[in-house]
């Protein structure tokens, strides 16, 4: 089970999306040998990327990079509006050093230079046209002393909360097989719930939360979204009406090519190519998402700066990739 289900409420001003990951998953993590306390927090951030990818407004790609100078270096996961996604994580230590229930806020290193950068790509942009990109610290101020964030999906409610989106929670789970997760947001008051009056709207946004905080890890791991949305919200359907919509399907998809390793050597300029092939025989690396494995010899790399011409690397491409 791979699904996104997205619902909303007839008697409160609601939007929440439901997700279920398995196999996706584990196809990022077979390729992949981080420790355990790495995966759970890997798992959260690829839970919160895809729920927050099926919010977007607009086409293109929502990417979730969390960075610091503690043990994860970085950590990123990008998925698509069609739900396909990625995700790796560099360590700056060895993994055999980093104890199995490692929090959040100590490999991030959150009290001080750990930060989350999100970045909303739309996929018509317009070459030279900077992507919109928000970046928290993972750390809340409280009277004098500073605290660390304990979670991803509360790092991403300081990152709402920030950046000033919509009232949104985030609830996520995640294991060696499964990812669940659900969010909740609060929609404006007007607009297709303009028949709610403010006073309502403020009632049904607080008891909405209310049936949200009591999903377990237990259920968010196990559950079908379907069976999810019936048991939190059954009386809130039968009451006020909770509609959902057909699930769609999340997958892992990696967008790496020898093209854009082609574009890595050209950055990197033929001098310094060169010299990697006298030093080694040929260029090789290893996709870092999906462990796809490019090798160029010294014909290929000739082939490379035949054509000078740089295709932007660093952008992801736009639709139809
Ligand atoms: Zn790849």
């Amino acid at each position: 089970m791979n699904e996104l289900l997205v619902f909303v409420c007839d008697g409160a001003p609601v939007r929440g999306e439901i997700i279920s990951i398995s196999t996706a998953w584990q196809a990022v993590l077979e390729r992949r040998n981080d420790p355990p306390a790495v995966r759970r927090i890997l798992g959260d951030f690829v839970g919160a990327a895809t729920l927050l990818s099926a919010s977007l407004k607009f086409d293109g790609t929502l990417i979730i990079q969390a960075q610091s100078k503690g043990p994860i270096q970085f950590l990123v996961v990008e998925c698509k509006s069609d739900l396909s996604m990625r995700a790796t994580v560099k360590l700056s230590v060895d993994s055999s050093e980093i104890a199995p229930n490692a929090s959040l806020g100590e490999l991030l290193d959150a009290t001080s230079s750990g930060r989350l950068v999100i970045t909303l790509d739309p996929s018509d942009r317009e070459p030279g046209q900077p992507p919109y990109q928000g970046i928290v610290a993972l750390q809340e101020q409280q009277g004098g002393s500073i605290k660390p964030v304990a979670s991803a999906a509360e790092a991403i409610g300081l990152y709402m909360q920030k950046s000033e989106q919509l009232d949104t929670r985030i609830w996520l789970a995640s294991n060696d097989t499964h990812i669940g997760g659900l969010l909740l947001q609060r929609m404006p008051d007007s607009g297709g719930h303009a028949h709610i009056d403010s006073q309502n709207a403020a009632e049904g946004w607080t008891r909405i939360q209310t049936l949200g905080e009591t999903i377990t890890n237990e259920e968010l791991l196990t559950l079908a979204p379907e069976t999810t949305l019936r048991r939190l919200f059954l009386e809130e359907s039968t009451e006020n009406g909770v509609r959902s919509f057909p699930p769609r399907q999340i997958r892992f998809s990696c967008r790496c090519s020898r093209n854009k390793v082609a574009d890595v050597l050209r950055m990197l300029g033929e001098e310094e190519v060169q010299g990697i092939l006298a030093e080694q025989g040929a260029v090789e690396t290893v996709c870092e998402f999906c462990a796809k494995p490019y090798r160029f010899d010294a014909v290929d790399c000739l082939q490379v700066f035949k054509t000078d011409l740089l295709s932007d690397a660093t952008r992801p491409p736009s639709s139809g990739h």
